[in-house]
C-alpha cells in the first residue's frame, strides 16, 4: 500500500512547506483519504483514478478541495465521485458546501454520462471495500462526528485516528489487529496550548505519548494533522520525547507497507 500526503502550502521557491494547512492523503493513486488539498495538489494520474473519496469528518481543512475536484471533473466524468461519509457528514456538506449558495448541488447535476457526485454512508464499525482496499471505521475522540479508519490491502494493515482527543475504542481496534505496518495519529498544538487542544478535542505531544502508551503494536508512528503555526513547536517536543519510531509525516513524500 503506497500513501501520500498531498501538499497544499509551499515556500517561495514553490518546494512544500513544512507547515501544511490542510488534509488529503491518497492512497495507490486511487482512494483519497480526506479531501483538503485534493483538487490543488493531486497529479494528473491521481485525478484521472481517483472517483472515491472517504471522508472522516466535515472540518473545513479536510474537505476543503471537494468541491473544486468534482468541478474540475465535471464536464469528463464517465462515472460519478463517490464521497463516503458518515450522515452527519454528508448532511455537513449538502446544507453548508453544496447548497447553492456556497457551490452547486452536485449531487442533483448530470453530465451528458450521469451522476457527478453520488454519497454513500456508513456507520462506525462498518467495513468499506474501496477498489483493492478494505477501510474499516472505528470510533475516535474529536469535536464533531469524526471516525478514524483501519486500512488493509492484500499484504499490509495501517491505522489512522484523523482528528481526535484520547481515545479508547480506536485502541482497542488498532491492539486487535494481528499486526499493524504504520499508524498514522494527529498532534495538532504543543503543549502549552493543552488548554485549546482540550476544548477542541486535539492532542499535544504529552498527551500523544500518554495515547501511545496504549498501543501494543511496534509498528512506525507518524504524526499528522499538525497546525502550521504551531509546527515549530509540536516539532521540537515531539523529538522531546524521544520515542524511536515516532516521527511527523512528510508532505508529498510516498510511503510504502
Ligand atoms: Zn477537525
Amino acid at each position: 500500500m503506497k500513501l501520500q500526503l498531498l501538499p497544499s502550502t509551499f515556500e517561495k521557491d514553490g518546494s512544500a512547506s513544512l507547515k501544511q494547512h490542510l488534509a488529503s492523503f491518497v492512497i495507490d493513486d486511487c482512494v483519497a483519504l480526506d479531501a483538503g488539498s485534493l483538487a490543488m495538489s493531486a497529479t494528473p494520474l491521481q485525478r484521472k483514478n481517483i472517483r472515491d473519496v472517504v471522508l472522516t469528518h466535515a472540518h473545513l481543512d479536510h474537505i476543503a478541495g471537494l468541491p473544486l475536484f468534482v468541478d474540475d471533473l465535471f464536464a469528463t466524468l464517465e462515472s460519478p465521485i463517490r464521497v463516503h461519509g458518515q450522515q452527519e457528514v454528508i448532511e455537513s456538506l449538502e446544507n453548508h458546501i453544496f447548497n447553492w449558495e456556497i457551490y452547486p448541488r452536485f449531487s442533483e447535476l448530470t453530465n451528458e454520462n450521469g451522476s457527478v457526485l453520488e454519497y454513500h454512508k456508513f456507520s462506525i464499525g462498518e467495513t468499506l471495500a474501496i477498489k483493492h482496499l478494505k477501510f474499516r471505521s472505528v470510533s475516535v475522540n474529536h469535536k464533531v462526528p469524526t471516525v478514524g479508519f483501519i486500512i488493509k490491502d492484500e499484504a499490509s494493515t495501517i491505522a489512522f485516528t484523523s482528528d481526535t482527543s484520547k481515545m479508547s475504542e480506536f485502541w482497542n481496534e488498532v491492539n486487535n489487529e494481528k499486526s499493524l505496518d504504520a499508524i498514522l495519529i494527529e498532534c495538532a498544538f504543543p503543549n502549552g496550548l493543552a488548554n485549546l487542544a482540550g476544548i477542541s478535542h486535539h492532542l499535544t505531544p504529552k498527551a500523544l505519548e500518554q495515547e501511545l502508551t496504549k498501543l501494543r503494536h511496534g509498528c512506525p508512528i507518524y504524526v499528522i494533522n499538525v497546525k502550521p503555526m504551531y509546527r515549530d513547536s509540536v516539532a521540537d517536543e515531539i523529538s522531546g520525547l524521544e520515542i524511536p519510531n515516532l516521527s511527523i509525516l512528510e508532505v508529498g513524500k510516498i510511503y510504502e507497507w
